[in-house]
């Protein structure tokens, strides 16, 4: 075996943001794709973006060999790796530039593989589709180009891969495959072996295994499953004759059965995650850690929180620190997940108030707190002093605590709430809608034309008043009123113009919340977006959508509906407080859109939408956990429509259509109208909801998720399969989602042959 002993370095990152602190990634890859540049200068501003990355990652601190991680990726890291190890690409020696982004986003001869969030983030991986002939090719020249070319520029950089176990945790079967993807297990990690042994004879010394598996609990294996998949795999891969010494790590969470797996295999350097998050949701862990990891394995404590953005509290985490400092084996400091979920740096917000800027900690500035947490105070004077004065002017801050909010939220009756009277009652009560048999609606924003992100950007630059700003909103709002009404929709939508995004637009208008200028984060390929941060007690200063919906509902005898988006979206599309529970601030949320409703009531508004497109997405990746985050979801939800007026129809909406694990709280949000996507799995989700649900039901009949305009015939059968499992008095037309991403050509199309199959399926009711 090589006999490689590079110290493991004292301070580290587990990643860093791939976008570039200018979005350099997003620019060269959207250039590169509407053919702008060519491959050449795509892989010349790509380089440039890594160097540059690579030295200011030096400038910061880790100046130790083997510091900064190579977490290099065009699109995706797990497409990344999957590339590196044949999990995806067929049986090619290479896959080009156009190969990989056609896996990723598809071209004329193939669809682009599936995407899914990562773990409980916002990003979005690619999911590897494995076969039962899968050839996984080890491709190790993609990481070794990487270390090359940083040596170049004088950097002993630390090759980063997702781990097998994750991989295949993370892929789904290919169509026609009979095994699981972790049958194939032993295969993918000779491939592994084989790209480790061309890094050690390229002279790596230390490679980074993500193991992320071991913190959730996935549908595909349980604890033990993965456990047993991580021993099988690890034996092998640190039995290999020639590797670099192996760092792997458990990011975004606490390692159950698989940290005493791991343990017990005794890599060379391990990471846990040991984040006041994680050790909120698992209070003994750090013992556990303290006391499970050998003495032979040096231990990588994740003690920098990497998804959140709040400066960290240094004495507080150099405690945490010193009660490993002693082992055996070692202890060095690291985030607790790659710094890709924060933005680059505080230092490019220019418009946040001082005091507030100071209580931030983006991705240049974790890596200062990860330094000065492994050096200690005497060698990091202003680190620990910043540190200091954040914690302090943060807890007196008046921007934190608000004693009228705070007195309202704990005045609320405490755990479930319910709206009164009850769905049968208030059914009954919404007759006098005068709504037609099976009623069709949209779900709320209209295509985003080119006038209006050409006005807002001119508003923002100063170039249109408020009120031509204003105007131009306006006339957008009447022209989609009058093409619904051509249409024939029965419920109204006002198109949402005036709306960014979903949720920044409430977070520009609620106190406690600041949002940045810069403050990017890939949520996935070129994509990025800018969470808002709740920095304090939330409370509503004035109405922020009743207006518009005024405005809209006067141009039309039909009803318009209210729109707003739901607390439990409002915080998983934000950075969250770490200073007190999440429920906290969505009982807040709450109860200021609760008034948003009430007043919505009295300008005459009688429907109301609040949407929850991201109910599953912050559901704890442990079952165990699940429950108290369900239950305080509802809560928030129920609490905005708490008041209601009987007669006021309150209906929410879902993006997606696995609800297994969340029908019961779905069905407890107890909205009047539940809009969920259904097109894509073709109505076969209602057959499991049918019985759990009162309420009525808008199964989407129309895949906005493409341009593809559906024929009538084809939403007719959606319809009739529809009505198989619900009662006409309960269904309601409406596509999957909102028609933001859409253009109007096909929308007006979609929607006219929508509302033709309504009428052709209700003339034979
Ligand atoms: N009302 C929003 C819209 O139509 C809902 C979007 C969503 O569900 N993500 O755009
Ligand atoms: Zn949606």
């Amino acid at each position: 075996m090589t006999q490689f002993t590079a110290a493991f370095p004292q301070a580290t990152i587990e990643g860093y943001p791939r976008v570039g602190a200018n979005r350099e990634l997003k620019k060269a890859l959207e250039s590169y794709w509407h053919g702008r540049i060519d491959a050449e200068s795509f892989a010349s501003a790509t380089h440039a973006l890594r160097v540059d990355t690579y030295a200011r990652l030096r400038d910061l601190g880790l100046d130790e060999d083997y510091a900064i991680p190579a977490d290099v990726a065009y699109y995706d890291q797990v497409l990344e790796t999957a590339l590196t190890v044949g999990a995806v690409g067929g049986d090619a020696a290479e896959v080009s530039l156009d190969e990989e982004f056609a896996l990723a986003r598809g071209n004329k001869d193939r669809a682009p593989l599936e995407m899914t969030k990562w773990f409980d983030t916002n990003y979005h991986y690619i999911v590897p589709e494995i076969a039962d002939d899968q050839a996984f090719v080890a491709r190790p020249q993609r990481v070794i180009k990487l270390v090359e070319e940083a040596k170049a520029a004088g950097h002993k950089v630390r090759p980063y891969l997702v781990g097998p176990v994750t991989v295949l945790a993370l892929s789904k079967q290919a169509e026609g495959a009979t095994g699981a993807p972790l049958d194939r297990l032993d295969d993918l990690v000779a491939s592994y072996v084989t790209v480790l042994e061309a890094l050690a004879d390229a002279g790596v010394e230390w490679i980074q295994l993500a193991e992320p598996a071991t913190v959730a609990d996935l549908t595909v294996a349980n604890d033990a499953a993965i456990a047993e998949a991580l021993t099988k795999a690890y034996t092998t891969i640190l039995g290999a004759e020639k590797r670099p010494q192996v760092y792997l790590t458990t990011p975004y969470g606490s390692a159950r059965k698989g940290l005493d797996a791991i343990a017990a295999l005794k890599p060379e350097a391990l990471q846990v995650d040991l984040s006041v998050g994680t050790l909120a949701l698992d209070e003994g862990y750090a013992d556990r850690v303290r006391e499970t990891v050998p003495a032979e394995t040096h231990l990588v404590a994740g003690i920098i929180d990497g998804r959140n953005v709040w400066a960290a509290d240094l004495r507080k985490l150099r405690k945490l620190y010193e009660g490993f400092a002693e082992r055996e084996g070692g202890v060095s400091v690291s985030t607790s997940v790659s710094l890709q979920h924060v933005p680059h740096t505080v230092e490019a917000e220019t418009k946040l108030p001082v005091d507030v800027a100071n209580w931030f900690s983006f991705a240049n500035e974790k890596v200062t707190e990860v330094i000065a947490l492994a050096g200690g105070e005497s060698e990091n004077a202003q680190a620990f002093s910043r540190a200091d004065r954040a914690v302090r002017t943060r807890t007196e801050s008046k921007r934190t605590h608000n004693d009228a909010v705070q007195s309202r939220v704990a005045a609320l009756p405490e755990g479930e709430v319910k709206r009164e009277p009850a769905f049968a009652e208030r059914n009954a009560a919404q007759e006098a809608l005068g709504l037609p048999q099976l009623p069709t609606t949209t779900i709320g924003s209209f295509p985003q034309t080119q006038e209006i992100r050409q006005a807002r950007a001119s508003h923002r630059n100063g170039g249109l008043t408020d009120e031509q700003y204003n105007e131009a909103l306006k006339a957008e709002v009447k022209s989609v009123i009058e093409l619904q009404e051509n249409l024939g929709l029965d419920v109204l939508v006002h198109g949402e113009p005036e709306r960014n995004d979903m949720v920044q637009y409430f977070a520009e208008l609620l106190d406690g919340f600041v949002v940045t200028e810069n403050g990017w984060v890939q949520s996935y390929g070129s994509r990025c977006t800018r969470p808002p941060i709740v920095v304090g007690d939330v409370s509503r200063p004035e109405p922020m959508t009743v207006e518009w919906a005024k405005y809209a509902q006067s141009l039309s005898d039909k009803h318009v509906k209210g729109m707003l988006t739901g607390p439990v979206t409002i915080l998983a599309w934000s950075f969250i407080r770490d200073d007190v529970h999440q429920s906290v601030s969505a009982d807040q949320i709450g109860v200021a859109l609760a008034d948003e409703v009430r007043d919505l009531e009295e300008a005459g508004i009688d429907i109301i939408q609040i949407d929850e497109p991201a109910l599953r997405e912050l559901l704890p990746l442990r079952e165990e956990d699940r429950k108290a985050y369900l239950d305080w979801a509802v809560r928030a939800f129920r609490l905005v429509s708490l008041d209601a007026k009987p007669e006021t129809q309150i209906h929410t909406h879902l993006c997606y259509s696995e609800f297994g694990q969340i029908i019961d709280a779905v069905a407890g949000l107890d909205a009047d109208v539940t809009s969920i996507e259904a097109a894509r799995s073709r109505m076969e989700l209602l057959e499991d909801i049918d019985e759990k649900f009162h309420s009525e039901i808008g199964p989407g009949i129309y895949d906005i998720h493409s341009p593809r305009v559906p024929s009538v015939e084809e939403m007719e059968e959606l319809i009739r399969a529809a009505l198989k499992n619900v009662p006409a008095e309960r269904l309601w037309i409406n596509p999957d989602c909102g028609l933001k991403t859409r253009g109007y050509a096909e929308t007006e199309e979609s929607l006219r042959n929508m509302v033709e199959a309504r009428n052709r399926v209700v003339a034979e009711l």
